[in-house]
């Protein structure tokens, strides 16, 4: 089959035939249809993270498709469903976390296109019992970027704990961040994007943030402050750690930080403010595979849209330069087969 393999870290990605999967009783085979390129991908690849990726890897972890072949021990799986591979892989299912519905901080987990091969290629391995139906009417393309970039805002907004009528602010409005916008305005939040570009800014609007602001021309926090006195929560999806400072100074008295984007940096926090403010910090990793499933469900009736350019497979390299350079607008999926 044809995959896209990185094999040292800050290398090119080559185009190359690998064999298909062999699945164990509790896997299945998918047929890859679609997958969508996320920033972690570029982190994989260039190794940023304290806990390194395998190598050589086969990257992705938004990689949608058909089921092919069934384990013997898989039972709720049919071949010809349509299904999407996520990030959490697998969990150890046996412990505190996985048993009270936490399964994303497990500790014995894997993550596709990280510890194991992912979906940059025709066929992929998954586990059974992690991958997630994808609901009638949403297409291939459409569902691929939800697997990653929707289910952590989804999840991230829900951390974020605003209510409706209330004020989110949104700083990176990326491939996570588009999607953040939309999923934060059908949860009746009020919202305001921070990121950079006309482009950018004018989809945020379009999507319907109420404010749009540019990082490179005000400074973010002074402006939100301003404008609403601070906002009741702020979700962090930008990759620099200048952006976690003014998210942090976003917020008002009594709200919440949620740190999502992964710069390899620390974050500096104010004891006396974050003390006296009352503020929450709080981290947030994908969403469970129930997060998954309700956040398709908002695609599926039409609430939620990804923004998507297509691509293909052979393109990934100039995909990463794009992304590298903050060139992309939405998420880029790279239709398959
Ligand atoms: P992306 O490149 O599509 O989007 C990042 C956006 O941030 C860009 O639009 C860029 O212009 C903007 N930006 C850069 N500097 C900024 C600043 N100072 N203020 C505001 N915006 C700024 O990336 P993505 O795919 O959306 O991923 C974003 C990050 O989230 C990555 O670090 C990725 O690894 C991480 N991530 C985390 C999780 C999780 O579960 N926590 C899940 C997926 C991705
Ligand atoms: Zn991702
Ligand atoms: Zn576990």
């Amino acid at each position: 089959m044809k995959a896209a393999v990185i094999h040292e870290f800050k290398g090119k990605l080559d185009i190359i035939d690998i064999p298909i999967p062999e699945i164990k009783p509790k896997d299945v085979l998918v047929k890859i249809h679609a997958c969508g390129v996320c920033h972690t991908d570029l982190h994989a690849c260039h190794g940023d993270w304290p806990v390194k990726p395998k190598m050589p890897l086969v990257p992705g972890h938004e990689g949608v498709g058909e089921i092919v072949s069934v384990g013997s021990e898989i039972h709720h799986l049919n071949l010809g469903d349509r299904v999407g591979i996520p990030w959490l892989y697998s969990a150890c299912g046996q412990c505190e976390y996985c048993l009270d519905g936490r399964e994303t901080l497990c500790l014995d987990q894997d993550n596709a296109g990280y510890s194991v091969d992912g979906s940059y290629a025709e066929y992929c391995r998954a586990n059974g019992e992690y991958v997630v139906k994808i609901p009638d009417g949403l297409s291939y393309v459409d569902a691929a970027p939800l697997f990653c970039a929707g289910v952590t805002t989804y999840k991230a907004l829900k951390v974020s704990e605003v209510k409706p009528g209330q004020w989110v602010a949104i700083v990176g409005a990326g491939g996570l961040g588009h999607l953040a916008i939309q999923y934060a305005i059908a949860m009746g939040m009020n919202v305001i994007a921070v990121d950079t570009g006309d482009e950018k800014l004018a989809l945020a609007k379009e999507l319907g943030a109420t404010h749009c602001i540019d990082f490179m021309k005000v400074k973010p926090s002074e402006e939100i402050q301003q404008l609403v006195g601070g906002v009741h929560g702020v979700i962090c999806t930008a990759v620099t750690q200048a952006a976690f400072g003014e998210a942090f100074k976003s917020v008002r008295r009594g709200g919440t930080c949620v740190l999502v984007g992964l710069p390899p940096e620390e974050m500096p926090i104010p004891i006396f403010d974050t003390v006296l403010g009352g503020i929450k910090v709080v981290g947030s990793i994908v969403g469970t595979r129930k997060d998954i499933q309700e956040c398709l469900q908002f695609a599926a009736e039409g609430k939620v849209k990804a923004v998507i350019e297509e691509k293909r497979l052979d393109q990934i390299n100039e995909i990463l330069d794009d992304m590298i350079r903050g060139e992309i607008t939405g998420r880029i999926v790279m239709k398959i087969s």
